[in-house]
């Protein structure tokens, strides 16, 4: 069977900056927990957990210990309950997602209304509306730019992982809104990176197995826009791969969201090439 690799696909440096922190953090003795699943993939966050490394979903849950924040971020009141409650902070923010964030907060401080670009529920988002303060709104398609009012200065920043088409027609409709308007381009190439090698290899295979946690918005993705260009399925581990998927194939590409380990990568190639 002929199996070609993405030429982007896997961790990017944000999550594997975070998951070096995290196994750093660890030590014999010593409470260390992630708010939160450090990325959305159970396989690393279970490797993490037998390595020492555990997953709360509230400061409620801890008195002690290390704290990890994961590359998605946190708003600032987390920093200071954590330094309150005198744990210590190991902070995996992704510098990418960091940059959003002070973007953000910079332009709330110059006073622009500030409008976040991505989808509203993702805690890289969540965290960024909180360094905005109060007023900071959070949109993701053409119709809810639409429906904004005019607005005296209007500053936009973008989730980092926002698919750059997206964000330009959505950016369009925000043009109207304002005559001071200063958009900041906060979305990170790792993303776009992945998603062109994956949509290009798609259009030169006959099946497409996308790697990843089903819980990775970013894998999901990948697997939709591999679906637009061919045969498509998303697994989480090599287990998942069925023969019947494999009749009359002769050539899979394989991609991976950014929170997927090596490992199980490696696995998936290694079993689809048997195949
Ligand atoms: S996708 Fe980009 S912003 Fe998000 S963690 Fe990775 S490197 Fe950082």
């Amino acid at each position: 069977m002929d199996v070609i690799l993405a030429e982007n696909l896997g961790f990017c440096y944000g999550v594997k900056r975070a998951i070096q922190l995290a196994e750093d953090a660890a030590a014999p003795n010593q409470v260390t927990n992630t708010l939160g699943p450090i990325i959305h993939n159970p396989q690393m966050v279970a490797k993490l957990a037998e390595n020492g490394v555990g997953t709360v979903d509230s400061l409620d849950e801890v008195s002690e210990g290390n704290i990890i924040i994961r590359s998605h971020g946190v708003g600032p009141q987390v920093y200071d309950r954590v330094e309150k409650m005198g744990l210590t902070m190991v902070d995996a923010t992704c510098p990418h997602v960091r940059k959003a964030q002070t973007s953000a907060k910079m332009l709330a401080d110059e006073g622009y209304q500030v409008v976040i670009i991505g989808e509203k529920y993702h805690p890289e988002v969540k965290s960024i509306l909180e360094w905005a303060g109060d007023k900071a709104i959070a949109i993701e398609t053409e119709e809810e730019a639409d429906s904004l009012p005019r607005f005296g200065k209007l500053g936009v920043v973008a989730q980092t992982t926002f698919s750059g088409t997206k964000f330009r027609d959505v950016v369009g409709r925000l043009l109207d809104k304002s005559t001071d308007l200063k958009i900041l381009r906060t979305i990170c190439t790792a993303t776009d990176q992945r998603q062109s090698a994956a949509v290009e290899l798609a259009a030169q295979v006959d099946m497409m197995i996308v790697v990843g946690g089903k819980n990775s918005a970013n894998t999901t993705r990948l697997a939709q826009l591999c679906g637009e260009k061919c045969k498509t399925y998303h697994v989480e581990t090599a287990d998942e791969l069925r023969d019947d998927w494999f009749e009359n194939i002769k050539k899979i590409g394989i991609t991976a969201g950014a929170s997927t380990p090596d490992w199980i990568i490696k696995e998936v190639y290694k079993k689809c090439q048997k195949k």
